[in-house]
């Protein structure tokens, strides 16, 4: 089977993402880029989200649009609320509504809380918990118009199910990320509106480059029952299928990208 972004071929309608216009945020670079992408591959016309890396969004925007589809960049800080009213209405405006969020912005400050800087803190659950937050505010009434194509997905974490010494404030916004997602998923249920998170476990990005060298990755390979570390793409395709009609029926779920690290 071979798929092309805009020009979908042999492609199960079930699995079509064709006439969806999704947004996908910190979608200029890892796990949120290889998400834009399969969407777009899927059919959908994508809102490429960044916070300051305008060119690699512009650069995966114009890679979509050779390949037959349509995406454009979209630059906002998920964690100041106006700027995401702007950011969601003007995907609307220029890309004829919205079917698809997909919350993937996030950072990652990590050490022992005890020594955690406040600001640092505060900047975790701003970009990560509230972000999501605003984004699912100002996108909702655009997905209630959109009934049964309507879906939320949400990128959460296996340390947001599990803790991890060290990452304290960033497993608490993680964890949050799943109380939201299915209470969320509660209040939009009526209108056939689903609400699902991905859950990765280590996946190779920019985010976790550092801590997957040496010995440490050697001593988490060991702990990851399919000995080995993700690709961004294998959370993209968990993400496309929760946003495809195939998953209509699936709502409040957690989907676990982690190769078996946490069951
Ligand atoms: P990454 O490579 O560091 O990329 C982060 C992306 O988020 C970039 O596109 C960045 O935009 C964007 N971003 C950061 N702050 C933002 C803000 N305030 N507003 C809008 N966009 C913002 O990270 P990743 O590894 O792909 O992670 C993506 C998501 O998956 C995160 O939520 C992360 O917590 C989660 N996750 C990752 C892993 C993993 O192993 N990598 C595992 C579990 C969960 P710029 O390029 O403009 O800076």
């Amino acid at each position: 089977m071979r798929y092309t972004s805009g020009a979908v071929t042999a492609l199960p309608p079930s699995l079509s993402l064709t006439d969806r216009v999704a947004l996908v945020t910190g979608a200029s670079r890892g796990i949120g880029r290889a998400i834009a992408a399969t969407l777009a591959a899927r059919g959908a016309t994508v809102g490429v989200n960044y916070a300051s890396n305008e060119a690699a969004a512009v650069a995966l925007c114009d890679e979509i649009i050779a390949a037959g589809g349509k995406a454009i960049a979209v630059g906002f800080d998920v964690a100041d609320e106006d700027a995401v009213a702007a950011g969601v209405k003007r995907v609307t405006d220029e890309l004829g509504g919205l079917h698809i969020l997909v919350n993937n912005a996030g950072i990652s400050i990590d050490g022992l809380l005890m020594r955690a800087k406040q600001e640092d803190l505060r900047r975790t659950l701003a970009v990560n918990l509230e972000g999501a937050v605003y984004c699912c505010k100002a996108a909702a009434r655009y997905l209630l118009k959109a009934k049964d194509a309507g879906r939320i997905i949400n990128v959460s974490s296996v340390v947001g199910e599990t803790g991890n010494g060290g990452q304290s404030m960033y497993a608490a916004s993680k964890a949050g990320l799943l109380g939201l997602t299915k209470s969320l998923a509660q209040e939009l249920a009526g209108r056939r509106v689903t609400v699902n998170a991905v859950s990765p476990g280590f996946i190779e990005t920019d985010m976790t480059d550092a801590a997957l060298q040496g010995d440490a990755r050697e001593q988490l390979l060991a702990k990851i029952p399919l000995r080995r570390i993700g690709a961004a793409t294998e959370v993209a395709e968990a993400v496309a299928w929760l946003a495809s009609p195939a998953a209509a029926y699936v709502t409040g779920h957690v989907l676990r990208v982690n190769g078996g690290l946490a069951m």
